[in-house]
């Protein structure tokens, strides 16, 4: 099986800056999706969070700085910065957000590619696999180790765990897990959800009627304890 192509989104109202970026990303093998304001960029990230976030600062609708924040509060996805020139401010209060890196306008498309590339880099060696409480997650091999021994599990349960074990103390939405981990046009009950958290809790727990894996936010969905 070949890999996965890493999934870019790009936020940038500028059609013509946009649609170079998303050329040449995609010639580098990257799966890109374009949004051209906030408010659709964040329904993307949301319905299926990016490996990496290029976000322009100035956007019609939610603004890059204000999407940076929510992005952050979700997940330590990178995110780097598209600033335009004057906006020093604007560029230093996005580090302070959480974002990784910044390019400011007019930069040269190589430079920007090695940025992507030093951001994947970076969390791909360590965002491709969790360790925890003798666990060991495998995102690239689909794969779980229990103390050393392989655990296999359905598809399913795998994808449903990674959600949680990847945004570690985030509770996580009932309704947020189905549509990630079964996609848009699941219009499954919560009960599927329950079953399969019940059978993950049974694989993964020492004691599965004490989770302290994956907890259980009582009127919001569920938490992977970091
Ligand atoms: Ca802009």
């Amino acid at each position: 099986m070949g890999k996965m192509a890493e999934r870019v989104l790009l936020v940038e109202d500028e059609r013509s800056l946009s649609d170079i970026l998303a050329y040449n990303l995609e010639r580098e093998g990257y799966a890109v999706q374009c949004a051209y304001d906030g408010d659709t960029a964040w329904e993307l990230f949301d319905g299926r969070p990016p490996d990496l976030v290029l976000l322009d600062v100035m956007l019609p609708g939610l603004g890059g700085l204000e999407l940076c924040r929510l992005i952050r509060a979700h997940s330590s996805v990178p995110v780097i910065l598209l600033t335009a020139r004057g906006e020093e401010a604007d560029k230093i209060h996005g580090l302070d957000l959480g974002a990784d890196d910044y390019v400011t306008k007019p930069f040269s498309v190589g430079e920007l590619m090695a940025r992507v590339r030093a951001q994947l880099r970076r969390t791909g060696a360590l965002g491709q696999r969790i360790e925890r409480g003798g666990l060991l997650i495998d995102r690239q091999r689909f794969s779980l180790e229990k103390d050393g021994q392989p655990l296999p599990l359905p598809r399913k349960e795998f994808l449903l765990l990674w959600e949680l074990a990847s945004h570690p103390n985030v509770a996580i939405p009932g309704e947020t897990l189905l549509r990630r981990v079964w996609g848009e046009d699941f219009y499954g009950e919560e009960q599927t959800l329950a079953v399969h958290i019940r059978r993950l809790r049974e694989r993964i727990e020492e004691d599965p009627s004490r989770p302290v894996l994956i907890e259980t936010v009582r009127g919001v969905g569920y938490r992977w304890a970091g």
